[in-house]
């Protein structure tokens, strides 16, 4: 008997299957909307130009590749906090936060479920219904029950408010709520200010932990807006935990940069916890790579750098939306049978489209249009060269 003969297969990444499917179908003009990446005008996977120049920079004056701290660059870890919470906030003055560097955001948001599973073994999770993929697989296997709050409303087009306040409202005391700050991936639907005032207010009167994984700022109405849900949980003098990525905004998926920032209630204790966070680190990978997050910080802290990244960003920010626009208008002039206006609310990379799973189906084996069996696609893919096959394709089967 083999040590591996019990081994089972692991379920298949519904992702990874769509883009092997999408890569061996041999039709030209075939278009992949299952994708969780930002694509620019020519469908090209951008290498932003602030990144371009902070590299070449780098390349000039090369630097050996020591170990890094456990807990990242100070530099980079600064700059994050600067760009979550503000860089005259109060809260930094005041030494409240313990930021890491982390791999990607997955990586924040792991050595957050890590610790707080340390913190509290019998806490459950809850995660909106439905969320990000990945949310319930890495807090399960961190040894957490993940349960879900209600979110998304398919009959209004919208989020289920009322079921979200009503599921935080019945959670136990610490239980951890696992929040999208923006973009909310895959519904692209994000709470109004007002909206979140209540759930910020239900996170208080419940005792409740709340994680922001933030992993599209600036994808939605801006760097500043699109953080502003932070500054409602600092007003309501809440500890909380915030993961970011750069993956999306600085376009460095393969990099792998992110970061982890707890909000705690003194300087003191946010030292304590920083050195908790470092022993997860520690125990896990030791300490986090050089080039990507020096990258970061680099453009982040040299003004012209930041301005063209802000400017890029904002680029982006208005090619989607250019895209919801065109994508809605085109369906209607193409005389589309439902109204897809709604997909003009919708903030960030993707959007519900509202199609059913037979018909995202009908759209890969008939048109070669390739999204997400749950109607989720990508409207960072859409340009206007591939946007004409995706309408000709939505509007055969949404009749
Ligand atoms: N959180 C959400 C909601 C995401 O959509 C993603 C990536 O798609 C992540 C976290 C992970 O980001 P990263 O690729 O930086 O690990």
């Amino acid at each position: 008997m083999s040590l591996f003969a019990a081994v089972e297969m692991a379920p298949r990444d519904p992702i990874l299957g769509l883009n092997e499917q999408f890569n061996a179908d041999t039709r030209p003009g075939k278009v992949n909307l299952g994708v969780g990446v930002y694509y620019d005008e020519n469908g090209k996977l951008p290498l932003l130009k602030c990144v371009a120049r902070a590299e070449a920079a780098m390349q000039a004056d090369p630097k050996a590749r020591g170990y890094l701290p456990i807990d990242g660059i100070a530099a980079y870890d600064k700059a994050v906090q600067g760009l979550v919470f503000g860089a005259d906030s109060a809260i930094l003055a005041a030494k409240r936060v313990a930021t890491v560097q982390a791999i990607g955001g997955t990586g924040g948001l792991k050595i957050g479920a890590d610790f707080l599973k340390r913190l509290n073994p019998t806490a459950k999770v809850l995660i909106s219904d439905p969320s990000w993929e990945n949310h319930r697989a890495l807090f399960s296997n961190a040894g957490f029950t993940v349960e879900t709050y209600p979110y998304y409303d398919a009959a209004s087009r919208g989020i289920n408010f009322e079921g979200l306040l009503a599921a935080l409202s019945a959670a136990a005391v610490g239980t951890v709520v696992v929040l999208h700050a923006c973009c909310h991936n895959p519904t692209g639907y994000d709470l109004t200010p007002a909206q979140w005032e209540q759930v910020v207010a239900a996170v208080k009167a419940r005792g409740l932990v709340a994680f922001l994984d933030m992993a599209y700022q600036g994808f939605g109405e801006g760097i500043a807006e699109d953080g502003a849900v932070i500054q409602q949980f600092l007003a309501a003098d809440l500890d909380f935990f915030v993961s970011t990525s750069f993956s999306k905004s600085f376009s460095l998926y393969g990099e792998r940069v992110g970061a982890l920032s707890v909000v705690c209630a003194s300087a003191e204790e946010t030292t304590k916890v920083l050195s908790q966070l470092k022993i997860v680190i520690r125990t896990n990978y030791s300490n986090p790579p050089t080039h990507g997050a020096q990258v970061v910080a680099n453009v982040l802290s040299t003004p012209a750098l930041r301005q063209l990244w802000e400017e890029e960003l904002a680029g982006m920010r208005q090619r989607i939306r250019l895209m919801r626009t065109a994508l809605v208008e085109a369906l209607l002039k193409a005389g589309a049978q439902q109204d897809l206006s709604f997909v003009t609310r919708q903030k960030g990379m993707f959007s519900y489209s509202g199609l059913t799973a037979a018909q995202m189906q009908r759209l890969r084996s008939e048109f070669g249009v390739y999204g997400v069996d749950s109607g989720r696609i990508c409207v960072a893919a859409l340009n206007e060269h591939n946007l004409p096959r995706v309408v000709q394709a939505i509007a055969a089967v949404i009749h």
